[in-house]
């Protein structure tokens, strides 16, 4: 394995012109310029394997052949590209093609809000929603949740950095612990159902409970079915609405096009963004259990709502969740990707790594301080973009796009065995 061009593209302008705020270009020092399937090229002509995939947008890969031909093809014959949320024919064959492919054979009924492009906009419709439905004001969020950056989700996000970053209090929600936080023998639904049961707790009868199904910016952090099932219990005997947060885990991250069908579950509210729209193209989706509805018209507003470019390729991408192919494939990649994981955490024990995650979203988690953002460096050099994850960049996360196929998983798995093996190497030297 070479290392890349050492005459990588200069980021000047980007670092005079661009706020600080700006990260993953910092992560991923070059310039990108094409990108085609689970591939990325830079303006110096190096090629990437990309274990991001745009953080969950890029389930379907980059430039999708079959998703680019539809959108050209909707874009050649000047199809309507802006229109608020205008009935389309875009929208209307997306909500039947969503219906038929996703909704009725899961024997789920839901209505669906255009909330906005993007997964704060949907969180961010959820909570409201919820709280006129139960005219309640207080949400439960979880331990090392991420639900986005606006306020509201803010509220319900358990990074410090990221709260902080409000500049106001955040207010009406409460922290509880996700599964396993406390540890392996304790059992935090037990704790959440006290909390909720006992008026000596000091924690009024929220409106909603929001959940991931794995924490994917949080660490990789799996709550267990039973958990899951659990939680839906408890929130169905107490009057609080189920909302779960699939727009990192949903669209097939973890095999099934829902994250939580395993667990057999039904939650009131469901926001879906990231890879919805499949091709890359901002799109989010709330979806409400009918007897929820009780919007007025306009109550939730947005400019972008009608991104009809998404909707051409969102309706193509759902071709993918036709047969039960898709998610056997993921299941079978996912299962390439944890023994080569497993087999790295054995090789270098002294790491302290834990293989964590299912389907195609997966990593270690490192006990080691550092390690990880190490990791992550390295692997670069060698032409792998991957990202870390946790409120401590703890964890190696790997997530490729869903349509990688093996020959490109094993080559990034050993870019990445290889860049471990080098940094456990040098760490021995030091010692
Ligand atoms: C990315 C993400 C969001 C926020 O989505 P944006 O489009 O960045 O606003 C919300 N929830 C989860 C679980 C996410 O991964």
């Amino acid at each position: 394995m070479k290392l890349l061009d050492p005459s990588k593209p200069s980021l000047h302008v980007f670092d005079t012109l661009e706020s600080e705020v700006r990260s993953y270009c910092r992560s991923f020092p070059t310039v990108f310029s094409r990108a085609k399937g689970y591939k990325l090229w830079d303006t110096a002509g190096n090629e990437y394997i990309d274990f991001f995939a745009g953080a969950g947008a890029l389930n379907y890969g980059h430039n999708n052949t079959a998703l680019k031909q539809k959108l050209v093809q909707y874009i050649q014959n000047d199809g309507v590209s802006h229109s608020l949320d205008m009935a389309t024919e875009a929208k209307e064959q997306f909500l039947e093609r969503f219906q038929k492919v996703i909704l009725q054979p899961r024997g789920l009924s839901y209505k669906v809000q255009f909330p906005g492009p993007t997964g704060a906009n949907s969180v961010e419709s959820a909570l409201k929603l919820a709280r006129k439905v139960t005219g309640r004001s207080t949400v439960v969020g979880f331990t090392n949740a991420f639900h986005g950056m606006t306020l509201g989700a803010l509220s319900v996000t358990g990074n410090k950095f990221k709260r902080r970053g409000a500049g106001v209090p955040l207010h009406h929600s409460v922290s509880m612990p996700y599964d396993g936080y406390l540890g392996s023998d304790v059992d935090t639904i037990t704790y959440l159902e006290s909390c909720i049961a006992d008026t000596g707790s000091g924690i009024s009868l929220p409106a909603a409970v929001i959940v991931e199904t794995i924490q994917g910016e949080g660490g990789i952090n799996e709550a267990s079915i039973g958990w899951l099932q659990r939680l839906e219990k408890l929130c169905k005997a107490s009057g609080i609405l189920l909302i779960v947060d699939d727009v990192q885990m949903g669209c097939g991250r973890t095999g099934t096009f829902f994250s939580f069908e395993q667990a057999g579950i039904k939650p009131d509210i469901i926001c879906l963004s990231k890879s919805i729209g499949g091709y890359g193209l901002p799109m989010a989706l709330t979806l409400i259990a009918p007897e929820l509805d009780i919007w007025e018209p306009g109550e939730h507003n947005g400019t972008f709502r009608g991104n009809n470019l998404a909707f051409i390729t969102a309706a193509e991408a759902l071709r993918y969740w036709e047969s039960e192919q898709f998610t056997n494939e993921i299941m079978a990649k996912g299962d390439i990707l944890r023994s080569k994981l497993l087999e790295i955490t054995k090789s270098f024990p002294e790491l302290q790594g834990e293989v964590r995650g299912r389907g195609l979203m997966q990593g270690i988690a490192f006990g080691i301080s550092g390690l990880a953002e190490r990791i992550c460096e390295r692997v670069f050099s060698k032409g792998l973009i991957m990202e870390t994850s946790g409120t401590d960049s703890e964890v190696a996360k790997i997530m490729p796009p869903l349509v990688i196929d093996e020959e490109g998983l094993r080559k990034g798995l050993d870019i990445l065995e290889q860049s471990v093996k080098e940094i456990a190497h040098e760490m021995k030297e030091q010692k």
